[in-house]
């Protein structure tokens, strides 16, 4: 998928705020530093799109684009900042549930994880809550050049079955390896996108 144009919208934390038009939406939710930022900027082929940000607090906000004027992605923020004031973090719940939760807009969730490190409560609760509310969700583990070959294939194997488990799924989760770095699992995740 080429990426002809990608432009900021505008960011809102509350539905009053979101983007009026009639763009489907692809949302991608993490931990803070997973590599979110890093998956948005190499999916459209841009450097700086999705702020990569090292500020805890910064991105409390649900940051919308559009891409190549057909759809748009939503940047959420991202979670379990231990820096951030426990005032922010109670905010993140609420913000990113009423987003999920309440726009009809949204076609698919995007699930970054970190291939090195277990799923945290906060995923398997994520992964639960979608599923739940047959949200599609696509799951992208992150950073797989920081790993072997075999590495990847334990470590992908481990997450799947922890978020079966945890996050009580009956069919277990088939997760693509992402690398910024590298560009590995680009294309396969723009094909899902694009069969949206
Ligand atoms: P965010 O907080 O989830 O948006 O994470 P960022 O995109 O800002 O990335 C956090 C850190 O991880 C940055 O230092 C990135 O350079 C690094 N990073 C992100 N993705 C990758 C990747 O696929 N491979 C490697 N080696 N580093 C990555």
């Amino acid at each position: 998928m080429k990426t002809l144009s990608a432009e900021f919208i505008k960011s809102a934390t509350a539905p009053s705020h979101y983007p009026e038009g009639v763009f489907s939406e692809v949302a991608f939710v993490g931990r803070s530093n997973v590599g979110k930022s890093s998956l948005i900027n190499t999916l459209v082929g841009r450097k700086n799109l999705a702020k990569t940000s090292n500020t805890p607090g910064r991105t409390q906000l649900v940051n919308f684009f559009l891409i190549n004027g057909r759809y748009s992605f939503v940047d959420l923020p991202g979670y379990g900042f231990a820096r951030v004031p426990e005032a922010v973090r109670r905010n993140w719940g609420p913000m990113v549930e009423t987003y999920l939760s309440q726009r009809p807009n949204l076609r698919l969730v995007i699930l970054i994880m970190d291939i090195r490190r277990d799923p945290a409560a906060h995923d398997m609760d994520l992964l639960q809550w979608l599923n739940h509310y047959r949200i599609p969700a696509l799951l992208v583990l992150t950073k797989t050049d920081k790993l072997s070959k075999s590495q990847v294939r334990i470590h992908a194997r481990r997450i799947a079955d922890t978020l079966t488990k945890g996050a009580d799924l009956t069919t277990p989760p088939n997760p693509i390896l992402f690398s910024a770095r590298t560009g590995e699992g680009k294309d396969v995740i723009w094909s899902f996108i694009e069969a949206l």
